[in-house]
C-alpha cells in the first residue's frame, strides 16, 4: 500500500473535506471517500455539458467496421483510436505479433507509484446487417430499447440531456468500445477539474478478441515489459442484470471434444438385426450417463481432484448476491434446475459437461428403420480452478477405457472395429485454456472492492462468471492480479443484431473509470 505520506491527497480535496466540517482526524477511507464522490460530481458535470460532443466520438468510432479478419478495417479502428489517446498526452505503441493490431498507450502520472493497466478490444463479431433494424456500422440512438418501441433521436438536434435509457445502436456499442470512450473523457473530465491521476494508467486494446485473440501470448511476450502493472482491470463483458456496479474475480476455461462410436459398418435393417447389432446411439446414451448424473454432478474418477472449492470469503461474496433464481425459472419456464437447488452463481464456479449436440439418424420423416453405423456428440467441458485442458483430456480417456471403449484419435479400421467390443473416436477441438479466478483476499482484490463500495455502495461482489475467456494467457505471463470490471448493460445484445449501450452505462462508467483512477493509489 502506498502512504498517504508519499503521495498525499490533493490539498483542494483536503481543504473541501473541512469545510464540509469533517473532523480533522478523518480516516484514509474516509478522505478518499469524500475525495470519490467530489470526483463523480466533477464527472459528471462536465459530462452534462458535453454529452453531445462525447456521443459524437463515439459515433464516429462506432462508424468503422471492426471484425478483426479484415486488417485494414482494424488499422484504421487503430489509427482513430490512437488519435483520441495521444490527443490526451498518452504515449502509444502499435503492437502486432502475426495478427490484427493492438493498442498499448502509457500515461504516467507524477509521483504515482502504481499502475493500473486496463484491458478492452475494439473488434466486433460479424455482422448479419440484415438482421439489423438500423445498419451496425450507421450508429443510431434511439429513445428507449428498440424492441420496446424507441424512435431515432437527431444527436445534433437534442436540446438540453440526454436521456439516460437512451441507447445508441451499434455492433461494438456494447462489446467493447464504449471503454475507450468512456475513459478518454474521463481523463478530459479530470483534467478539467485539475484532479490528478493517483496512479500510472496503461492500455491494451485488443484487435482480434472475437477471433479468441490468437497471438496474444505471443504478443504478451514480446512485449512483457511495457505490460507490467500492479493490477489488471479486463473492462469487457455484460453487467449484472440487477444493473448495480459489479466487479468479477474470475472466468471458467474451457474444452471441447467430439465423441463417435460406432455400430456394424453399415446401417442394418432393425427388425432383421435389432437385438444383435450394436446400437451407437444407445451406447453414447450409456456412456453420456456414465459422465454426469441428472443433477449436473460430474462422475467421472477424479474429476474434482483439481478443483478448487469456493472459499469461505467467496461463498459469503455469493451469499449477499441477489438471487435470480425465481426470475430466471419464470424467465426461461423451468420447474426445476440442474444442481439439487444450490444457487446458479456457486453451481457455475464448478466443472461442467455440457452435451452440445448429438448428431446420428434422423427423425420425423427423415427417420429410417435402422440400427447406424455411427453416433457423434460434441462436449463443451467448462472447466474451474484448476482443472487443466491436458488433465481433463487423460481423465475423460481413462473414463472411456474403463466402460470398455477402444479409444482412438482417428476413424476406426473394420479390423479395429472387428477385434473390439467397443470403439470411441475422441476428436480434440483446439488445446482449450484454464480458468482464472484471483482470491477476494488478494491485497489488490481488498483494495479495489473497498474504493468500489465507496463509489457504489451496492456493488456486487462476483467470484466468477460462468462464461470463459482466455484470461489464462494474461493471467499466466503477467503478475498483476486480474479482476474484470464490466460496464455494459447486460442487455447489450453483445455478438447478435441491435447490439446497443444505454446511455447510463456510458455516463456510470466515465464516473467509474475517474473515482478509480482519482484514488487507487490513495487506498
Ligand atoms: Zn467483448
Amino acid at each position: 500500500m502506498v502512504s498517504t505520506a508519499s503521495r498525499s491527497l490533493p490539498i483542494r480535496i483536503v481543504i473541501a473535506v473541512v469545510a464540509a466540517s469533517l473532523p480533522l482526524n478523518v480516516s484514509t477511507q474516509e478522505l478518499v471517500g469524500a475525495n470519490v464522490d467530489f470526483v463523480k460530481n466533477a464527472i459528471d458535470e462536465y459530462r452534462r455539458n458535453r454529452e453531445g460532443a462525447i456521443l459524437a466520438d463515439f459515433v464516429e468510432l462506432l462508424s468503422m467496421p471492426n471484425v478483426a479478419v479484415s486488417l485494414p478495417d482494424m488499422e484504421r479502428n487503430a489509427d482513430y483510436i490512437i488519435g483520441l489517446l495521444e490527443l490526451r498526452g498518452f504515449t502509444t505503441r502499435r503492437l502486432r505479433a502475426g495478427g490484427a493490431p493492438y493498442i498499448y498507450a502509457e500515461l504516467t502520472s507524477p509521483g504515482a507509484a502504481e499502475t493500473i493497466l486496463i484491458y478492452s478490444h475494439f473488434d466486433g463479431q460479424p455482422v448479419q446487417e440484415e438482421n439489423w433494424e438500423y445498419p451496425p456500422f450507421s450508429p443510431t440512438l434511439l429513445d428507449g430499447p428498440v424492441q420496446g418501441g424507441g424512435q431515432p433521436v437527431d444527436i445534433d438536434q437534442v436540446e438540453g440531456h440526454f436521456g439516460p435509457e437512451w441507447r445508441l445502436y451499434a455492433r461494438s456499442a456494447g462489446d467493447d468500445k464504449m471503454p475507450i470512450i468512456a475513459l478518454v473523457h474521463t481523463l478530459d473530465a479530470l483534467a478539467a477539474s485539475d484532479i490528478d491521476l493517483s496512479v500510472n494508467l496503461k492500455l491494451l486494446l485488443d484487435g482480434e478478441e472475437e477471433l479468441g485473440s490468437p497471438t496474444v501470448g505471443k504478443l504478451i511476450d514480446e512485449n512483457s515489459s511495457f505490460l507490467d502493472a500492479d493490477l489488471l482491470l479486463f473492462c469487457d463483458g455484460p453487467m449484472h442484470p440487477s444493473r448495480r456496479t459489479q466487479l468479477v474475480f474470475g472466468v471458467r476455461g474451457m474444452t471441447t471434444v467430439d465423441i463417435t462410436t460406432y455400430g456394424a459398418t453399415r446401417p442394418l435393417h432393425s427388425g432383421h438385426y435389432g437385438n444383435w447389432a450394436p446400437n451407437p446411439i444407445m451406447q453414447l446414451s450409456y456412456l453420456l450417463t456414465s459422465m454426469r448424473d441428472e443433477s449436473g454432478q460430474i462422475l467421472i474418477d477424479g474429476y474434482y481432484d483439481d478443483v478448487v472449492p469456493l472459499s469461505e470469503l467467496e461463498r459469503a461474496a455469493i451469499a449477499t448476491m441477489p438471487d435470480i433464481t425465481e426470475a430466471l425459472k419464470d424467465e426461461l419456464s423451468v420447474h426445476t434446475p440442474e444442481g439439487d437447488g444450490a444457487r446458479i452463481e456457486e453451481l457455475i464456479a464448478l466443472p461442467a459437461i455440457n452435451a452440445r449436440g448429438i448428431v446420428a439418424g434422423g427423425v420425423g420423416t427423415k427417420g429410417r428403420n435402422v440400427v447406424l453405423s455411427t453416433a457423434t456428440t460434441s462436449l463443451n467441458l467448462r472447466l474451474v480452478p484448476a482443472q487443466t485442458p491436458d488433465q481433463v483430456r487423460k481423465l475423460i480417456e481413462a473414463h472411456l477405457a474403463e466402460q470398455g471403449f477402444h479409444v482412438v484419435f482417428e476413424d476406426p479400421t473394420p479390423e479395429m472395429l472387428r477385434s473390439h467390443e467397443k470403439v470411441a473416436k475422441l476428436q480434440w477441438r483446439g488445446s482449450g485454456y484454464p480458468a482464472l479466478r484471483t482470491a477476494l483476499d488478494h491485497p489488490m482484490s481488498l483494495r479495489l472492492t473497498r474504493l468500489m463500495r465507496l463509489i457504489a455502495p451496492d456493488l456486487i461482489v462476483t467470484p466468477t462468471m460462468g462464461g470463459s475467456l482466455p484470461l489464462h494467457d494474461f493471467g499466466s505471463r503477467l503478475s498483476a492480479p486480474i479482476i474484470i470490471l464490466p460496464l455494459a448493460n447486460h442487455d447489450n445484445n453483445q455478438h447478435a443484431e441491435n447490439e446497443n449501450i444505454r446511455l447510463q452505462n456510458l455516463w456510470d462508467a466515465m464516473q467509474i473509470y475517474g473515482a478509480v483512477l482519482a484514488n487507487f493509489g490513495d487506498m
